[in-house]
């Protein structure tokens, strides 16, 4: 326990269970001292997301489904009543038609292509646009990404174009928010164990691959994760905005295979 984020408010979006990222971002930020409010996509998730409220005392619990704008609105009405301000908000959800993240990225569907697109990268500016209506004295959003989004993945495909597009946000939303004093980072995870990272194809084999070949020679834990959003979150970063923040065992900074497993 500490107390960096002491006598601040925020949102993280995207608990779907004990494994999300989103998960990992709840339970730092609540260790030092924030208040948490939660969404969840459908009662299915309600039901699992609701003992892990309690377990960080979060009493406000929100239903939202980013493709239902009017579900969005009602949770930024819900905050002003119950808050009046947010100081931060967390951005952890991502969707494709899993029978699209396998194959060639060239066969994606139209109707898939824009469902991802709107879930995965414009659903982060609709929830900027509101959530800083709300953050009157400052503040900052993060969201997740992927090193699919600057180099190919096989089988992320659709959700490496839509990552890309969401970086590309981030830089346009920060611009627009930095004279309020508002920051807009993301976080650049790799491979994690969860419902959306187990969506992917061979997802099990690129986790190996990254943990045999990345410099730290493993992979990275939600706690991990949480403690760079907290980081980016907290005043430790004031100075940080419209950047993207690699958490990935430096994976990304490799050029090849570690020599160690080419020569076995
Ligand atoms: P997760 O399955 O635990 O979380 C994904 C969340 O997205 C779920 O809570 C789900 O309900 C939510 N979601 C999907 N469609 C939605 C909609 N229409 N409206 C509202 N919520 C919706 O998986 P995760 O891996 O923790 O994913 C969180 C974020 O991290 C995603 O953006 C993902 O792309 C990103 N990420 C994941 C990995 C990984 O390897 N798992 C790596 C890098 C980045």
């Amino acid at each position: 326990m500490g107390d960096l984020m002491k006598g601040k408010r925020g949102l993280v979006m995207g608990v779907a269970n004990h494994n999300s990222i989103a998960w990992g971002a709840a339970k730092a930020l609540s260790n030092q001292g924030a208040e948490i409010a939660l969404t969840y996509q459908g009662e299915a998730f309600g039901k699992r997301v609701r003992p892990l409220a309690e377990e960080i005392g979060s009493t406000l619990l929100m239903d939202c489904d980013v493709e239902d704008i009017a579900s969005v609105d009602r949770v930024f009405e819900t905050l002003k009543a119950e808050w009046g301000t947010i100081d931060f908000l967390v951005h952890a959800l991502a969707f494709s038609d899993k029978n699209e993240l396998k194959g060639l990225y060239a066969d994606t569907s139209r109707d898939n292509f824009a469902r991802t697109m709107l879930i995965s990268c414009f659903s982060f500016t609709e929830i900027t646009r509101r959530a800083t209506d709300i953050m009157t004295s400052g503040g900052s959003l993060l969201t997740l990404t992927y090193g699919g989004a600057t180099r190919v993945m096989p089988n992320y495909n659709v959700m490496g174009v839509a990552k890309a597009a969401l970086e590309a946000s981030v830089r346009y939303l920060a611009a627009d928010y930095g004279p309020r004093n508002i920051r807009v980072n993301a976080v650049s995870a790799g491979p994690v164990r969860t419902l959306a990272g187990a969506g992917v194809s061979d997802a099990r084999l690129m986790l190996n691959y990254q943990r045999k070949n990345a410099p730290l020679r493993r992979s990275v834990s939600v706690d991990e994760v949480g403690g760079s959003i907290l980081y980016l979150l907290s005043d430790l970063a004031n100075g940080v905005t419209g950047e993207i923040h690699y958490v990935d065992s430096g994976y990304s900074i490799m050029s090849m295979p570690a020599l160690d497993e080419l020569k076995t």
